[in-house]
């Protein structure tokens, strides 16, 4: 069966679209393995994703063999960490032709720089009362993927030095806390680097999530934009219809594209594959307008009729 076509522009249409290009699995800091991200995407009329684990792709190829069976278009994507003046940046790569290149040997420097980091988070959730910290954050990862604050976040409830996972953020692990570790991370331009030059479409991930002023968060944009990045999340999960259309503003300043997604993680929240708030009526095109994913998906349907061939 044809994938339905994808509008060439937002025009206010309020209609799922049944696109999420924000997504995760068990290959990083996700609840589900890729192929049930897939499965429940397909259960949710979400026709075209993105699994964008954190520094890796090593749940691509699952995804895309359920994506195949399920009749779903999967985008081969990647969230990648790096460090922009002292503050942790995620940069989604959509990736149409793979990680390759700069970026394949990127993903294995974050790798590294993720067990290093979390050698480092562990001495100093030490210092709060964890003791044998990396064991324990090990023990709630499992022993597949690579560690990331969620993993020490749930060692701090399990040990019960913090009631809850929000806590542990709150207390420990989030921004500018003891937890909070980017010096291991690559700087923003670099990393968009290896994404532009392995051929794909370099997304700032959710530009509203890292506490910036809108004075900041321009000058956060204009850097990644002069580093090569194409496009920014104009909506990410839930957000104020206020707040998306000042941020669409702050794109079309820029010639950015707008991508979108849900960020899931797991499901039970309030938040599942394709559940985000509507893109109101932009100038600022769809990521999927972007040159390097065209013929990736059909477009040109009338967005008054989302799903029309
Ligand atoms: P890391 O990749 O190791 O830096 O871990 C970052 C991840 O931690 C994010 O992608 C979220 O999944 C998770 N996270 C960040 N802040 C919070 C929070 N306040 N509560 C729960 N999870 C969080
Ligand atoms: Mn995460
Ligand atoms: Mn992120
Ligand atoms: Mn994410």
């Amino acid at each position: 069966m044809p994938l339905p076509a994808l509008p060439t522009r937002f025009d206010g249409d309020s209609a799922p679209l049944g696109v999420d290009l924000h997504m995760h699995s068990t290959a990083s800091d996700g609840a589900l393995p890729p192929a049930e991200v897939v499965a429940l995407c397909a259960a949710r009329g979400v026709w075209l994703m993105a699994l964008t684990d954190h520094d890796t792709v090593a749940g691509v190829a699952e995804a895309g063999e359920a994506a195949t069976r399920l009749g779903v278009h999967l985008l081969p994507a990647v969230e990648l960490s790096t460090r922009w003046h002292g503050i942790g940046i995620h940069v989604v790569g959509l990736l149409p032709q793979g990680a390759r290149g700069a970026l394949a040997e990127g993903l294995g420097d974050q790798a590294r720089a993720r067990e290093a980091r979390a050698e480092e988070i562990a001495g100093r959730m030490e210092k709060i009362g964890l003791d044998d910290a990396l064991t324990r954050a090990r023990e709630q990862a499992g022993p597949h993927r690579p560690l990331g604050r969620p993993d020490f976040a749930r060692a701090l409830v399990a040990a019960g030095l913090v009631p809850d996972m929000a806590t542990a953020f709150r207390k420990h692990l989030g921004s500018g806390k003891a937890g909070d570790v980017k010096a291991h991370w690559p700087a923003l331009a670099e990393v968009v680097g290896w994404v532009v030059e392995a051929g794909g479409v370099a997304v700032l991930a959710h530009p509203l999530r890292y506490g910036l002023t809108r004075r900041k968060r321009g000058q956060l944009l204009d850097d990644f934009s002069a580093a090569g990045g194409q496009a920014a999340e104009l909506v990410s999960g839930f957000q104020n219809v206020d707040v998306t259309r000042d941020l669409a503003r702050q794109l079309a300043e820029r010639e950015l594209y707008a991508s979108l997604g849900s960020d899931f993680h797991f499901p039970g929240g309030h938040l599942a594959p394709g559940s985000m708030s509507p893109v109101p009526r932009t100038a600022v095109p769809p990521v999927w307008m972007h040159p390097r994913l065209a013929g990736v998906v059909a477009t040109g349907c009338d967005a008054a009729a989302p799903g029309a061939l």
